[in-house]
């Protein structure tokens, strides 16, 4: 309906009235109409009323009911005035037949704009279902963009997501997609890791190039693991990609295992490429010669959690790694909540020994912190000759 079809109702209607009454009432009530319909109207999904004052009752009710949605205490006097029937008397608070339409003429038009502008303005409305509020909808939907855009960030670290979950107990891996909406991943994901890798197919896997050299790091006790993060300009390159590293950190025992068999600890080291794709390296470590490189962490070790202290000395992250570069590699999830899928996984088949005192100092810290393992459903997994 327009507002153009409301003026034409209320001129329509005039053979109930005296012409006397039209020149005293109509100017006035045409000219409130002309004004009113033109801002209101728009709100009101039903029919035109067939009289001057039922218009003016309808025009003025969605004004009122809106602007109730958003501020509720100071809409009742409008909302009572338009609200009042003209076909049921009997009500006692009912104001005398001729109250409504000089009560209506206290609300100014500027109170209405206001009002109007409240409505569109304010957040709390937008679940209503009222026609106009459609307007709010999309103002809101603009500016949600912007706080998930900041989400992925959060995300970035495979051992740095926020606190709230936990290895065992009330928020431990069965429970992580339930304890924020961002963690149903862990949950629903049907790409998770940790997996029993198993069944691979031997290919001739292209070696993934290792660009890695000493620099400096610093070691943070992040509440869930120790946590090395290293400076720029180390990376891997792999399937055409380069990945920058950016930390490793331990679980202890393995999250990954080999036909079954689980390792004493693991090492991650998170890669990611210039468009936030990540690749994770996956060294298992089992008991055997002091590893020289987990020494030097070890001897870097925080007093406190959360705090990242840097080492003196340079690290080379390529220590780490076994002299048979041979791999596994499938399509997974980072570990701990957001459990965010899509992660390029490269889990070296060859073990590097660590010694038992150096998986004791680790115990000291993290007894327990690996993800169970996740269904493989089906997953392609591939391995090197
Ligand atoms: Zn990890």
């Amino acid at each position: 309906m327009s507002s153009e079809n409301a003026a034409a109702e209320a001129v329509a209607a005039p053979s109930r009235f005296t012409p006397k009454l039209m020149i005293v009432a109509g100017g006035a009530v045409l000219l409130l109409v002309g004004v009113l319909a033109g801002l209101l109207v728009w709100l009101w999904p039903q029919p035109p009323a067939k009289t001057k004052v039922k218009a003016v009752h309808h025009a003025a009710a969605p004004a009122s009911a809106a602007a109730s949605a958003a501020e509720p205490q100071a809409a009742e006097p409008v909302l009572a005035a338009a609200s009042a029937p003209d076909d049921d008397p009997p009500e006692p608070p009912e104001p005398p037949r001729a109250a409504p339409p000089v009560r209506l003429a206290e609300v100014p038009i500027d109170r209405l704009q206001r009002r109007l502008g409240e409505v569109l303005g304010a957040k709390g409305a937008v679940q209503t279902g009222q026609a106009g509020e459609l307007r709010v909808l999309a103002r809101s939907d603009r500016m949600q963009p912007v706080s998930h855009a900041h989400r992925p960030v959060v995300a970035a670290s495979d051992a740095s997501a926020p606190e709230h979950w936990s290895y065992g107990g009330m928020s431990g891996p069965r429970v992580w997609g339930r304890l924020k909406r961002e963690y149903s991943a862990c949950a629903v994901g049907q790409r998770q890791s940790p997996i029993d890798i198993r069944d691979g197919i031997a290919l001739d896997l292209e070696p993934v190039q290792f660009d890695y050299r000493p620099g400096s790091f610093s070691v943070i006790d992040t509440g869930y693991t120790v946590q090395v993060d290293v400076a720029a300009g180390n990376a891997i390159e792999v399937n055409g990609r380069r990945y920058a590293l950016q930390q490793f950190h331990f679980h202890r025992p393995s999250e990954e295992r080999i036909d079954g068999r689980q390792f004493e600890m693991d090492v991650h080291l998170v890669h990611r490429d210039a468009e936030g794709r990540m690749a994770v390296v996956a060294v298992l470590l089992e008991r055997g010669a002091a590893q020289p490189l987990l020494q030097t962490v070890w001897n870097n070790l925080p007093l406190e959690k959360h705090e990242a202290v840097a080492a003196r000395a340079p690290l080379d992250p390529g220590q780490l790694l076994p002299a048979d570069r041979r791999y596994y590699t499938y399509m997974g999830s980072m570990t701990t909540p957001p459990c965010t899928e899509g992660v390029l996984w490269l889990v070296m088949q060859q073990p590097v020994t660590v010694s038992a005192r150096q998986i004791d100092t680790f115990s000291r810290l993290y007894p327990m912190n690996a993800r169970p393992i996740q269904r493989a459903a089906g997953r392609m997994i591939k391995q090197s000759n």
